[in-house]
C-alpha cells in the first residue's frame, strides 16, 4: 500500500494543502494499493507561481544547456523504468509488453526532444524579417489515465525544449505512476520551478491551471467533453491550446485482403490497450461479399484471447481501469444488443474466474449500421463493431461519417489503392498494413478529435509563437 501526500512544486516535495484522499485500486482484483491526497486550488496556484518565477531564466537558457537538462531527465527516468512499468501494470492494468514499451518511450521523449533543438527551428530569415520562435511561458499539461507517463513525458519534453516551464496535472487514477515521475524529476535536479506536478481532480487543480492568467499554454489529452470546457476557459486569457481528444477509428479491410492477416491486424489495432486507447480501431469495415468469412475468422481468433493478470506476460486482455468504467462498457454492450446488432462473440458479464476484476469479454458485433451508437460513440473497451461496405467509395464515406478523426487503419494487398484510400480519410494518422509508432512524425486529430499536433519539431513549436524583427 502506497501513501502519497505530497506534490512536486518548486523543486521540492510539498505536503498537500488539499485534504481529500482518493483510493488507488488494482483493476485486476480491486484491492486498494494506494491512497493519494488530492491537491486543491492553493496547491495548483503554488505550482503556477513557481513555474512563472522559473520562466525568465529557463527561457533564456541556450539550446545546448536545454539539451543537457533533457538528457539528465532521460537518465533519471532510465533509473526508474522498472518502477514506472510496475506502477503502470498495477494501477492501469497495462499489459507487460505495453507497459514496458510505453514507459521506455516516455523516457525516450526526452532524448528525441533534443533533436528539435537546432538553431533553424528557432530562428529563420523570412524576406526582410528575422523570425524567432519565442517560448510562450508557463504550460499546463493535463493528461489521462491510459499510460499516463507516456503523455506527461511527451508533452513535458517538447515544452521544456521550447523554453517553457510546466505545471502538470495527471489523471487522479495514475497517482503511483505520477509518484515515480516526480521522484525522477527531483533526481534530475532541474532549476526549481521548471517542472511542477500536482495530483488532483480536474475541477480543482485542472481548472486552476486552465483559468490562471499566469498560464499561457495548455496541452490537454483526454475526452472531447472536457476538451471543449478547457477550450472555452482558455479563451478568457487567450491561452494557446493543443487538444488531443477522443477517437473511434476505422479499420478498412480491402476486398483483396488475406483473411488471416486482416483479422490479426484489425485485432491488434482494435484491442490496443484492450480498447482503452484513443487510437483504437474499433470500427471494422469489411467488404459485404466477404462478411460471413470475416465473422467466422474474427470469432475464432477472439475466442483465443486470454483475459487475466496483466502482470502475466501470457495475458492479452486487461481489465478496465475502474468498476465504473466496466459498467459503462457493459451499458454499451447492452445498447448494441438493443440496437439489433448481431453479437458474434463476447457479450455481457465477466469472463469466468475473473469476477473480482473489471474484466469485459472481448466482444464483436456484426451487422452494425453506421448510425448505431456502438458505431459512433467512443466505448473505450474491447467492443468492436463490424460494418460492411459495397465498394471503395462507400468504405471511405462510412469511415469518414463520424465526428472523430484521430487515426485510421487500412489492410489490403494493393498498396497503391491503400494509399489512395488513405489520402481520402479524415484522420491525423493513417496506418497501412502495420501498426507504426513514430514519435517524430506529427500526432493529432481532425474534427472532434481535437486540434494542434504533438511530437517532433511541430510539437515543440506548438509551445512557441513567432516574433518577426525588421531592420
Ligand atoms: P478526461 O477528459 O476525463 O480527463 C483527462 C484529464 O483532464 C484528467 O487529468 C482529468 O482529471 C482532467 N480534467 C477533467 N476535468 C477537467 C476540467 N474541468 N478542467 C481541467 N482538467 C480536467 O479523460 P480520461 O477519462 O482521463 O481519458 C480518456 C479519454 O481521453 C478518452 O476520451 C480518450 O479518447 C482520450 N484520450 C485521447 C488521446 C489522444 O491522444 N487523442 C490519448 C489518450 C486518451
Amino acid at each position: 500500500m502506497q501513501i502519497i501526500t505530497r506534490h512536486f512544486i518548486n523543486g521540492e516535495f510539498v505536503q498537500s494543502h488539499g485534504s481529500i484522499v482518493a483510493e488507488v485500486r488494482n483493476p485486476f482484483n480491486n484491492v486498494i494499493i494506494g491512497r493519494v491526497t488530492l491537491g486543491d486550488t492553493v496547491d495548483a496556484e503554488r505550482a503556477v507561481a513557481a513555474a512563472k518565477a522559473a520562466f525568465p531564466a529557463w527561457s533564456q537558457t541556450t539550446l545546448e544547456e536545454r539539451k543537457a537538462w533533457l538528457q539528465k531527465l532521460a537518465d533519471a527516468l532510465t533509473d526508474r523504468l522498472h518502477d514506472l512499468t510496475a506502477a503502470c501494470i498495477a494501477e492501469f492494468g497495462g499489459l507487460t509488453g505495453f507497459s514496458a514499451y510505453a514507459m521506455s518511450q516516455a523516457r525516450d521523449f526526452f532524448v528525441l526532444a533534443q533533436e528539435t533543438l537546432k538553431p533553424e527551428n528557432f530562428e529563420q530569415v523570412v524576406n526582410q524579417a528575422t523570425v524567432t520562435r519565442v517560448p510562450l511561458g508557463v504550460a499546463a499539461l493535463l493528461t489521462p489515465w491510459n499510460g499516463n507517463p507516456w503523455f506527461i513525458c511527451g508533452k513535458a519534453a517538447s515544452a521544456l525544449a521550447a523554453g517553457c516551464t510546466v505545471v502538470i496535472k495527471p489523471s487522479e487514477l495514475s497517482a503511483l505512476e505520477a509518484q515515480v515521475l516526480m521522484e525522477a524529476f527531483h533526481a534530475a535536479g532541474l532549476p526549481a520551478g521548471v517542472i511542477n506536478l500536482v495530483n488532483g481532480r480536474g475541477e480543482q487543480v485542472g481548472n486552476t491551471y486552465t483559468r490562471s492568467p499566469d498560464v499561457q499554454k495548455i496541452s490537454f489529452t483526454g475526452s472531447t467533453r472536457v476538451g471543449k470546457m478547457i477550450n472555452r476557459d482558455a479563451t478568457e486569457t487567450m491561452k494557446r491550446v493543443t487538444l488531443e481528444l477522443g477517437g473511434k477509428s476505422p479499420t478498412v479491410i480491402m476486398a483483396d485482403a488475406d483473411v488471416d492477416g486482416a483479422v490479426r491486424f484489425a485485432l491488434t489495432v482494435g484491442l490496443n490497450n484492450t480498447g482503452s486507447a484513443c487510437i483504437a480501431g474499433t470500427r471494422i469495415l469489411v467488404p459485404e461479399h466477404r462478411a460471413e468469412e470475416f465473422k467466422a475468422a474474427f470469432k475464432t481468433r477472439m475466442q483465443m484471447l486470454r483475459a487475466g493478470d496483466p502482470a502475466d506476460p501470457a495475458t492479452t486482455i486487461q481489465p478496465m481501469i475502474t468498476a465504473n468504467h466496466w459498467q459503462r462498457v457493459q451499458d454499451y454492450i447492452q445498447t448494441g444488443i438493443d440496437e439489433g446488432a448481431e453479437l458474434i462473440t463476447g457479450g455481457l458479464g465477466k469472463p469466468a474466474g475473473l469476477e473480482a476484476g473489471n474484466f469485459v469479454k472481448p466482444t464483436l458485433f456484426a451487422n452494425v449500421r453506421n448510425d448505431m451508437a456502438i458505431a459512433q460513440e467512443e466505448i473505450f473497451g474491447p467492443v468492436l463493431a463490424m460494418i460492411t461496405y459495397r465498394d471503395e467509395a462507400e468504405a471511405v464515406a462510412i469511415a469518414n461519417d463520424i465526428e472523430y478523426g484521430l487515426h485510421a487503419y487500412i489492410y489490403g494487398a494493393d498498396l497503391e489503392r491503400a494509399r489512395s484510400i488513405a489520402n481520402r480519410l479524415q484522420a491525423g494518422r493513417v496506418m497501412i498494413n502495420e501498426m507504426v509508432d513514430d514519435p517524430r512524425a506529427p500526432f493529432g486529430g481532425f474534427k472532434m478529435s481535437g486540434f494542434g499536433r504533438e511530437f517532433g519539431v511541430a510539437g515543440m513549436q506548438a509551445f512557441t509563437e513567432p516574433r518577426a524583427v525588421f531592420g
